[in-house]
């Protein structure tokens, strides 16, 4: 019996990838965050920032907070909202599916959209969200900065994989929206043992990859998957915690998310097919001994109205 639903969040499964990962030379397994109540991996640092905000006194019920937001931390927030008597603004740019949207008013949230502009702009998501918040005096959540939300990756997400692997982990993979998943369980994957390799998994036209190689982003082009890549570093990307990089296209993550859903059974959404195909490419160089973990970060309703969901799968 569960007090709330806040107390399901986390402790998800670990699943082998039977099919997809068969001809590798070595398993690929899957962390499924899509199952966390809220749809995605962002419900541990919502209720980590809200529990860390409220500790420190800065956080008071009935205040309102704020949030830029793909979407995913922003359903994670009206989850813990709801249970905390808060009201929650989320802040999304246009390229985020209708269907997040809808989950957001289902979920009484007040959304305000901004056009796809670059960190320089002040229309841009994070900024409207901070100007808001300064106009208004909500609380900003701050993904992008606040600590707790790689803290509470080193403290849950790596704990759960250390347990569920029994700590033997070749490698780690996953790409970066805010950078708290990638750099929060990696970092405590690394300090169980260094030679555990994390691999960045960045869409095709972020800037992060560059970022990571050279330390300077590079140029910042287009692209449709939703929730990862950026144009320039989040505070919260650890860059002495990434080992390597790889590039994924569009098409293969779309690719990769519509075989994880028909040849294994799992709904996941776009990031979790980026994730796989980085961890299918580290897998089959061969530089890996042992099993690569990686995370599938939300869930297939986020992005049931949207073209590449709904392509016609091959006979
Ligand atoms: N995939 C999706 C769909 C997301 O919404 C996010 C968070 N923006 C991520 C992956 C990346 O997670 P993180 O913020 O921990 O880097």
């Amino acid at each position: 019996m569960s007090q709330d639903i806040l107390q399901q969040i986390g402790g998800t499964p670990l699943v082998r990838l039977r099919r997809i990962g068969s001809r590798l030379p070595c398993e690929i397994w899957v962390k499924c965050e899509h199952l966390n109540p809220g749809g995605s991996i962002k419900d541990r640092i919502a209720l980590a920032i809200v529990d860390d905000a409220e500790a420190r006194g800065v956080l008071r019920p009935g205040m309102t907070l704020i949030e830029g937001t793909a979407g995913n931390t922003g359903a994670g927030l009206a989850l813990v909202a709801a249970a905390r008597g808060c009201r929650l603004v989320c802040v999304m740019p246009e390229k985020m599916s209708i269907d997040k949207r809808s989950t957001l008013a289902a979920l009484g949230v007040e959304v305000i959209i901004t056009p796809n502009a670059p960190p320089s702009s002040p229309d841009n998501f994070r900024n409207v969200a901070e100007r808001l918040s300064r106009e208004n005096g909500w609380f900003l959540t701050d993904q992008f900065r606040n600590p707790a939300n790689v803290r509470i990756h080193q403290e849950t997400t790596a704990k759960e994989i250390l347990e569920q692997t029994g700590g033997s982990i070749g490698a780690f993979v996953a790409g970066a929206g805010t950078g708290g998943s990638s750099s929060g369980v990696g970092r405590r994957l690394k300090a169980h043992h260094k030679d555990i390799r994390v691999v960045l998994a960045d869409p095709v036209g972020s800037a992060l990859a560059a970022w990571v190689e050279t330390g300077s982003p590079g140029p910042d082009g287009s692209y449709a998957v939703e929730g990862i890549g950026a144009a320039e570093p989040p505070l919260n990307l650890h860059r002495d915690v990434i080992d390597s990089v790889e590039r994924i296209s569009d098409d293969e993550s779309f690719e990769v998310t519509r075989r994880l859903i028909r040849e294994e059974g799992l709904l996941v959404g776009g990031s979790s097919g980026t994730n796989v195909a980085a961890a299918m490419r580290v897998a089959a160089s061969g530089q890996v001994s042992g099993p690569i973990v990686t995370v599938l970060p939300d869930s297939w309703d986020r992005y049931r109205s949207k073209a590449w969901m709904q392509a016609p799968w091959p006979n």
